[in-house]
């Protein structure tokens, strides 16, 4: 029985025995898997503080013969959600990643793109707030406080929340040229975008369905950059909560649809107003 190694994301826990985990996770190479960690729970040492959800660590597993678990033996912390600073909203848009990404990939399949997604996401996700360091610094020598509302631009949860969920309807095969109605092909403009909870892609007024929404001329926009550029170019622009907010709500349509069910931190995440 030969030991595996991978990176590899956290999706979720659940204690089993005494001090057993049950632990799905997300590989680079080998895709999402099933795995028992014995003792976990007092093992320090193979698992230090890598089961919380969402950390990012290098795995090391071996498959069992005839058996559906792998043994997860040991894990490394490469990037930990929790070394910033616990913030709820944040937190929510992590759930949101693991839930999507276990109900969305199959087991044993490996999804490199995905991967690179999810490990950009995170980056920009956990990335901390800039002007706290710099905001105390400028209090310290000029003595003049600078307006909170105008610091420097901090893209953050929701810019990556966003990306993600774009992406992720993308790579599922979810998302048809966004540039065209699906029903007549012709080339869309901003401003006169629609879509509805039953059927994938965008509409054009003529073609949306009575009980659509629209997509504002900024999503659309930002929609078509997001697809042709990386997560990380998008960390210098101004993200209030509502940026984004009809895209997000598209994606989460077409996500929920096609995995027959509606995604539990989805609420959590419209209670923070996202
Ligand atoms: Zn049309």
């Amino acid at each position: 029985m030969s030991v595996l190694t991978s990176e590899a994301v956290i999706l979720r826990t659940w204690p089993v025995h005494e001090a057993d985990l049950l632990v799905s996770f997300f590989t680079r190479d080998y895709g999402r898997l099933k795995g028992m960690a014995k003792a976990a729970l007092k093992s320090r040492k193979r698992f230090g503080g890598a089961l919380e959800p969402m950390t990012l660590a290098r795995a090391w597993f071996a498959e069992r013969p005839r058996q559906e678990l792998v043994r997860l033996d040991q894990l490394e912390i490469l990037r930990s959600p929790l070394s910033a600073p616990v913030d709820q909203t944040r937190m929510a848009v992590l759930s949101f990643y693991a839930e999507v990404i276990d109900e969305a990939l199959p087991e044993r399949d490996p999804q490199a793109t995905v991967f690179r997604l999810v490990a950009s996401v995170l980056e920009q996700t956990n990335a901390v707030r800039p002007e706290a360091g710099n905001h105390r610094a400028g209090v310290a020598e000029a003595g003049a406080v600078q307006p909170q509302s105008s610091g420097p631009a901090f893209a953050g949860p929701w810019m990556a929340l966003t990306y993600f969920s774009l992406w992720m309807t993308r790579l599922m095969g979810l998302l048809p040229n966004i540039g065209h109605c699906m029903v007549c092909g012709e080339t869309l403009g901003a401003g006169e975008v629609r879509f509805n909870a039953y059927a994938d892609g965008l509409f054009c007024g003529l073609h949306a369905n009575g009980s659509g929404s629209g997509l504002s001329a900024d999503s659309w926009q930002l929609a078509q950059r997001m697809l042709r550029g990386p997560a990380a170019s998008f960390a210098g622009e101004a993200w209030p909560r509502k940026r984004g907010q009809d895209l997000r709500r598209f994606t989460l349509q077409t996500l929920e649809r096609h995995l027959e069910r509606k995604l539990k931190t989805a609420e959590a995440l419209a209670r923070l107003g996202g």
